[in-house]
């Protein structure tokens, strides 16, 4: 089988989350969940779509697709998924390992999963060898950054109404993390990213301050986030677990995180490393060293497709991202919104979805 056409899309959906929009890096504020579909045909009439990490601040993603990868990718043969990105990723090497290449390759890897399985009647989750056991996925609440203890109140108690038991705030202060323990309870696990914000001496200065509040986990405490002795020295240094794993961009920087000692949890992202490929190869090693893995998945599109289907396979218990915000319109309809803080795992051919182009239309930006 052949790939006959490759087509990004950048969507912007909007969305409400219960409080104020958070502020971007950028210094913009973030009115709307971005991402890059992509949309592979074949010669035999199967269409496949995965995704690409790509906010509005990165629309470098889908011109790479553009120029890049889709000359280079039309016209082969994708029967072996493996050798064809392997191939790609060769090729395209001095452009960065771990850059919006990857992310663009990433894209493509899922759309030809979806493909590979919608060719074989079978779910992705089977192709990577599931029992098919796992029929739902416990999701966490990922937290939007709300910056007021009465925000993270607030958002807090809607979580619990909707059925969820796990939350992950972004906050970056000790105020607003008591908040959400105060509003929790003891009972409800509580997570923290601060997406990369702490130097080591102010890092390991808040994680003592946050002990108290019995965090599963504290994710991405330092920039920068590769500095892996810097993390496995605050790993050694506090009680909490440290997780991170969402900016590593290949396999061999999943490797050199563990052997650094530099996480509990490791927590690679299929639309920014590889795609399936990648993300599964980061999971089995994961397994076999005996590190939890938790993939990072806070996507509305094929790339929550891929997670889902990959925790399916995973052999242990995982739970799944979920970015705590309802879209204007969910482009995968409502498999793709958790009930009672389950998501499913899909069980059709390919990745089991349907996007709905209409949608993926209205909100696709030029
Ligand atoms: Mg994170």
């Amino acid at each position: 089988m052949k790939i006959t056409k490759i087509e990004p899309m950048f969507i912007a959906i909007p969305f409400e989350h219960g409080a104020p929009k958070p502020m971007l890096g950028t210094g913009s504020t973030r009115g709307t969940m971005d991402s890059v579909y992509v949309r592979v045909e074949t010669d035999q009439g199967l269409v496949g779509w995965g995704e690409s990490f790509g906010f509005a601040c990165c629309p470098v993603t889908h011109y790479i697709i553009e120029k890049l990868v889709a000359p280079m990718a039309v016209g082969r043969d994708c029967d072996d998924i493996g050798a064809l990105m392997f191939d790609l990723h060769k090729r395209l090497q001095n452009m960065g390992r771990n850059s919006p290449v990857i992310f663009a390759l990433s894209g493509l890897d899922i759309a030809l999963w979806d493909i590979a399985g919608k060719a074989k009647g079978l779910p992705v989750h089977t192709l990577l060898g599931s029992t098919g056991k796992k029929k739902t996925i416990e999701a966490y609440a990922s937290l939007l950054r709300l910056e007021t203890a009465e925000h993270v109140h607030n958002v807090c108690e809607t979580v619990l109404k909707r059925g969820y038991k796990h939350v992950k705030l972004h906050e970056r202060a000790v105020e607003t993390t008591a908040a959400a323990r105060k509003t929790l309870g003891e009972k409800y696990p509580l997570m923290l990213d601060t997406n990369c914000t702490w130097t080591p001496a102010q890092a390991l200065e808040m994680a003592k301050k946050l002990e108290p509040y019995d965090l599963t986990w504290l994710e991405e405490p330092l920039f920068p986030p590769d500095d892996y002795a810097a993390l496995a020295a605050l790993r050694a240094a506090t009680s909490i677990p440290i997780a991170a794993g969402e900016n590593l961009g290949n396999i061999l920087d999943v490797r050199r995180i563990v052997e650094a000692g530099a996480v509990d949890i490791v927590q690679p992202d299929p639309i920014k490393m590889g795609g399936v490929t990648e993300c599964w190869k980061a999971l089995e090693y994961a397994r076999k060293k005996g590190v939890q893995a938790e993939p990072h998945t806070p996507w509305y599109g094929p790339g929550l497709a891929a997670g889902l289907h990959l925790i399916g396979a995973m052999p242990g218990e995982c739970l799944v991202e979920y970015y705590f915000a309802d879209l204007a319109a969910s482009p995968l309809g409502e498999m793709a919104i958790p009930k009672n803080g389950r998501l499913q795992v899909p069980d059709g051919p390919g990745l089991g979805i349907s996007v709905d182009e209409k949608i993926v239309a209205k909100y696709r930006v030029a």
